[in-house]
């Protein structure tokens, strides 16, 4: 399951009997959770570190940071049916076919990064640009006086 990312409704008409019906558990395959926004170098640097690791992205959506670990759990078959379906964990029970990884419209997130250089990136240009505004509310505050 998704578990936190946030779906647009789907505009896509499922069975009524089995919404899953041929999917194969694509929403099984992962999980996601939610950080904190990183302010400091320290902080880029941890997000830098999950990076190191396979099969692990980060995404934001609506400001909100995610760790994505992109491995399956252990309860779906091979072919995408949840084995233990009358003892699915509360999370699952309440994710909605209609807005899910297959049948909503898509993700649209701010920022994707899959690379640990593509967080070192953004951190260098993110942390460059904190100093500047620091330094331009300093030059600012000074003015004042
Ligand atoms: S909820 Fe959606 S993604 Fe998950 S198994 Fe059903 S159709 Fe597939
Ligand atoms: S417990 Fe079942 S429904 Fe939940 S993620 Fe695992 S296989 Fe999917």
């Amino acid at each position: 399951m998704s578990r936190s990312a946030i779906r647009a409704s789907s505009t896509r008409k499922l069975s009524a009997k089995n919404p899953c019906a041929g999917c194969g558990g694509q929403c099984c395959q992962y999980f996601a959770l939610n950080i904190d926004k990183p302010e400091t170098p320290g902080e880029f640097e941890n997000l830098r570190w999950y990076l190191l690791h396979k099969d692990c992205e980060i995404w934001v959506e609506n400001g909100d940071w995610y760790l994505q670990v992109n491995r399956p759990c252990k309860a779906v078959s091979r072919d995408g049916v949840c084995t233990i379906y009358e003892d699915r964990p509360t999370i699952c029970r309440r994710y909605k076919a209609d807005g899910c990884d297959r049948n909503g419209d898509g993700y649209e997130y701010e920022q994707h990064f899959r690379e640990p250089e593509q967080i070192a990136e953004y951190a260098r240009q993110e942390l460059a640009r904190k100093r500047r505004l620091r330094r331009r509310a300093t030059t600012n505050g000074r003015r004042k006086k």
